[in-house]
């Protein structure tokens, strides 16, 4: 017969196993905040990507004919978004990658990682990382996880005349412990390059979120700023990728494909793919 005490250290022992940190199993849970921003979940990490949280209307002339005009707001207000780990900011030289009161997250959250020219803008932030193409850096958090980003190539403009003015623009893989399917990524604002074949050699990837939406503004002509859907489905075939989560699409007055663009993209290609 099970006494009072067996029971009482019989929970206390299964008390202790709850509190132990997950580290075989880390699961991933995405959630969509406009524009290119994204906060994503994995085992007890919450991170947010290019942190765009500014009201509709919000604009900034980035240049001649560079006008960026927001055309909605964000879901969530940038004050109850919680307790934020990291940020993982593609480039900070555009305000659609990083509004005013994305900068007003970076002030709070513990590690920033970028490009090494954004991490030269004096951001806001205690740590903030420059990580240049192919290097890597690791996360750890309170409960033992560790997140390892590296960062992979990506160009913004398919003008080789304009990359100097648009800046430079980093692509992120990010991978951790019990990742079954492969590695996870966020492109940032690139266009198709070579350099994606590279990307699928070194890295098994499962899915990942593409800055889709073709942006384009009269200062770079008829060369895109993003990828087309297009371009995202060829990246998707390119790297045998279970899922693709779409950003970087609407919001913005400067992105020329939406969700109807990539939804019709996406069910043309989809019979080429791997099952997911
Ligand atoms: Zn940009």
């Amino acid at each position: 017969m099970t006494t009072q005490n067996q029971l009482s250290s019989e929970l206390a022992a299964l008390d202790a196993m709850a509190v132990k940190p997950i580290n075989l199993s880390m699961p991933l849970r995405l959630t969509y905040l406009g524009g290119p921003t994204y906060l994503i979940e994995i085992g007890r990490f919450r991170i947010v990507t290019d942190p765009g949280f500014d009201p509709q209307g919000t604009e900034k002339s980035e240049g001649p004919s560079h006008l960026l005009t927001k055309v909605m707001g964000p879901p969530v207000p940038v004050d109850k978004i919680g307790d934020i780990d990291a940020v993982l900011l593609t480039h900070a030289q555009h305000l659609d990658n990083l509004d005013n009161e994305g900068r007003r997250l970076l002030a709070r959250v513990g590690t920033t990682i970028t490009t090494p020219a954004s991490a030269k803008m004096n951001l806001p932030g205690k740590n903030v990382q420059g990580l240049a193409t192919w290097e890597s850096t690791e996360l750890t958090n309170a409960s033992g996880e560790r997140l390892k980003i590296t960062a992979t190539p990506a160009v913004h403009t398919s003008n080789p005349d304009l990359r100097e003015a648009v800046g430079e623009v980093t692509w992120f893989m990010l991978e951790w412990e019990g990742q079954k399917a492969g590695a996870f990524y966020i492109s940032g604002d690139t266009v198709w390059i070579d350099e994606i074949l590279e990307i699928g050699k070194r890295f098994k990837v499962a899915s990942g979120i593409l800055h889709l939406g073709a942006a384009n503004v009269p200062a770079v002509g008829e060369n895109y700023l993003t990828m087309s859907s297009a371009d995202g489905a060829r990246t998707a075939k390119a790297l045998n990728m279970n899922s693709v989560y779409p950003a970087h699409f609407e919001g913005w007055r400067h992105f020329t494909q939406g969700s109807w663009s990539h939804r019709a993209v996406g069910r043309s290609s989809a019979s080429s793919r791997r099952p997911a």
